[in-house]
């Protein structure tokens, strides 16, 4: 019998449902269980493919191809679980189907309404989530504040799965704030009350309340919750802010919030395996090395914007003990008069992040530049390996006016528009996404940090090398060290006369976790503490 958890949020947005929603993935995949994570959006959007991630935060990408909300990141990483298109609905993919449904005439006749029509849809969209992964628990976090209107039919759905279900199998996690306020940092209860009347008022009582907090909250405010909001004391969980978001779990796991969830759910107590989550975080909260990493990158004024890549890094450093600062650099301040030294003059490595448009192109291409130059290990992402491509063609390769084709018309096309992209114009789902295999070639450093001859990454782009000039590119010293199987399309290109200078056309950091850091960004950290370590032995070199 599958067992569905739903996580509902209250009083704030932003309140961590999606690190508590992965957290308790985790201790129930320390369990044994199968865990299938999925996210409701209530907004409109089909996929969040088209948000732009300076509103919404990045846009992650799964192996199947599906454009989603950062939270199936969190989910991925913490669970160790791939997503699948079936892992995110949103009120825009529900609204398509019953619309489409109705064309085909599947409703028999019957008016169209929210109840039943768009709920059994989204219960249909649970089940399914559950059964594809043949999951013990598909777990469920519901986008947005308890309160919004466009939630509701999602709440309405998870109301009527206790209904199709029973009590036994379904269990609701309210996620919310207790505030501290007035001179003597009183810890208030009310907004938590008010948040679970709500609910009551559209029919679920939350089983479990998750009470995000400052300070610990003390027993006798913990009983008041309990007996305001009808949950047993055992079921008020504090959650305190974390040092790291990985440590999260461990939390729970010491509240007790593994056994409560496995009991309410009738399922086995079972005894987790903590060793390698243990392991992982007491490495990151004791590191013996440090070094920067500058990011460069256009929407670098939103912390969520490059969320993946934050985290590879932060995995690259568990990897290498290493505490990594990352320097997050707006490309726009690298053009013009400014001079990169005075901004990456004392970094150990850069990251040129991917992105779309030509705003803060010329600055990314001037990093590139600079990072070659004075032989600072250097790591493309996507865009970034287009940017390397185009400063290489133009200070290397002396093929002045060398550009991508996505900024407009230039004189050497070194990045254009791949075939099958020509004659797209539909903006939603319609790059080269997901995941896609590549070949490495023998003896390079990709083929070295990957140790493989085969690998797959997932892919977000439209453009892609011109095969044109890939001649003139290895003519000149760069090496294409992954391509695909039928030879088409570079899939990574490196220096190999630079320490550390290798980039990729696909996003690697979708599938770094902290427990498999990526042998890419893991390279990077690597290569910047030796940078480091030497600069140390010859100041001013
Ligand atoms: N804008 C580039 C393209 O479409 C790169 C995309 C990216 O960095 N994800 O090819």
């Amino acid at each position: 019998m599958t067992k569905y958890i739903f996580v509902t949020g209250g009083v704030v947005s932003s309140i961590g449902k999606g690190i508590t929603s992965a957290s308790l993935g985790r201790i129930l995949r320390n369990r044994g269980w199968v865990v299938a994570p999925l996210k409701l959006d209530p907004y409109i959007n089909v996929d969040a493919g088209t948000m732009n991630p300076f509103q919404h935060g990045e846009v992650f990408v799964t192996d199947d191809g599906t454009e989603t909300d950062l939270d199936l990141g969190h989910y991925e990483r913490f669970i160790d679980v791939s997503c699948t298109a079936g892992s995110s609905i949103t009120t825009g993919k529900v609204y398509r189907n019953v619309i489409e449904a109705e064309r085909r005439g599947d409703y028999l006749g019957a008016t169209v309404q929210v109840i039943p029509h768009v709920t059994n849809e989204i219960k249909k969209g649970i089940v399914e989530v559950g059964r594809i992964n043949e999951a013990d628990i598909v777990l469920v976090e519901i986008g947005g504040t308890v309160g919004d209107i466009e939630g509701l039919p999602f709440l309405e759905a998870i109301r009527q799965m206790r209904k199709d279900h029973g009590k036994e199998n379904t269990l609701y996690i309210h996620v919310t704030l207790v505030p501290q306020v007035g001179p003597w940092g009183e810890i208030k209860t009310k907004p938590t009350q008010h948040s679970v009347i709500n609910m009551r008022e559209i029919g679920i009582s939350p089983d479990v309340l998750v009470c995000r907090s400052e300070v610990p909250i003390p027993a006798d405010v913990k009983e008041k919750i309990s007996l305001f909001c009808d949950v047993p004391p055992e079921a008020v969980v504090e959650s305190l802010s974390a040092e790291t978001i990985y440590e999260v779990p461990l939390l729970y796991e010491d509240l007790g919030l593994g056994d409560l969830v496995a009991d309410r759910l009738g399922l086995e107590r079972r005894t987790p395996d903590l060793t390698e989550w243990r392991d992982l975080v007491k490495r990151l909260k004791a590191p013996k090395r440090q070094c920067s990493v500058a990011v460069v990158g256009k929407y670098t004024m939103n912390g969520d914007a490059y969320k993946s890549i934050a985290e590879a890094i932060v995995h690259a450093g568990i990897a290498n003990d290493c505490r990594v600062e990352v320097r997050w650099i707006e490309s726009d301040t690298l053009e013009g008069a400014s001079d990169p030294s005075t901004l990456l003059g004392d970094v150990d490595g850069v990251v040129v992040a991917p992105g779309f448009g030509d705003r803060g192109v010329e600055g990314k291409i001037r990093a590139v530049q600079y990072v070659r130059e004075h032989r600072i290990p250097f790591f493309g992402i996507c865009l970034g390996l287009q940017m390397a491509v185009i400063e290489y063609a133009r200070h290397v390769c002396g093929l002045e006016g060398a550009n991508s084709t996505e900024f407009g018309p230039c004189r050497f096309p070194v990045i254009d528009v791949m075939p099958d992209q020509v004659d797209v114009t539909q903006k939603g789902g319609s790059m080269r996404l997901g995941a896609y295999p590549c070949n490495m070639t023998g003896g390079t450093l990709a083929h070295q940090l990957y140790g493989a001859t085969r690998i797959e990454e997932r892919h977000r782009h439209r453009y892609e090398v011109n095969n044109d000039f890939r001649e003139v590119l290895i003519e000149h010293g760069m090496v294409v060290s992954g391509v695909s199987p039928d030879y088409r399309l570079v899939e990574m290109i490196e220096v190999p006369a630079h320490p550390f200078f290798i980039a990729t056309q696909a996003h690697p950091e979708f599938k770094s976790r902290p427990n498999r850091p990526h042998p890419l960004f893991t390279g990077l950290v690597a290569a910047a503490l030796e940078k480091k370590a030497k600069a140390l032995v010859q100041p001013g070199v």
